[in-house]
């Protein structure tokens, strides 16, 4: 299907071009950063939570279009998402760039448009930096909540 990759094209260069998600948070309630070593890409990400919600999130990505543009489509997709939407997303849009089917009632937007990319084993890590670098930060973030949780009932 020629036209529906050129489509995808122009939606990947148009994040590329123009990165959503770069208005600086003020008081993010947690940073982290990440390194895609096997293309030299990397992302910087910040994000605001407002009751469990994603308030704010700043996503800075520097490498390759597709880093980039996946880091953008992120910052678009989950403004207003519950942690537990996010993770359930990154895991949906990690089974789709290992070839796998998107359950029907997962809406994953414009990063449907990287869909492409499962074909180049090399590039997949490009287009999951972003994710994997704030679902990491999300658990850590879990984790330490829970030892918060646990650490008066130990005393
Ligand atoms: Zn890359």
């Amino acid at each position: 299907m020629p036209q529906l990759d050129e489509l995808y094209r122009e939606v990947v260069l148009d994040h590329y071009r123009h990165p959503r998600g770069h208005e600086p948070v003020e008081s993010p309630n947690f940073c982290s950063e990440g390194f895609n070593p096997t293309c030299g890409d990397q992302v910087r990400l910040a994000v605001a939570l407002d009751e469990g919600r994603i308030d704010e999130l700043e996503v800075r990505c520097q490498g390759c279009s597709i880093s980039v543009a996946s880091g953008s489509m992120m910052a678009e997709l989950l403004r207003g998402r519950t942690e537990a939407e996010v993770l359930e997303l990154a895991v949906q849009f990690k089974s789709m760039m290992h070839g796998k089917p998107i359950a029907p009632e997962v809406e994953l937007g414009d990063l449907e448009a990287l869909q492409g990319v499962a074909k180049f084993p090399v590039r997949i890590k490009c287009a999951l930096l972003a994710w994997t670098t704030l679902q990491e930060a999300l658990e850590r973030l879990r984790a330490e909540r829970e030892k918060g949780a646990a650490g008066p009932m130990a005393v």
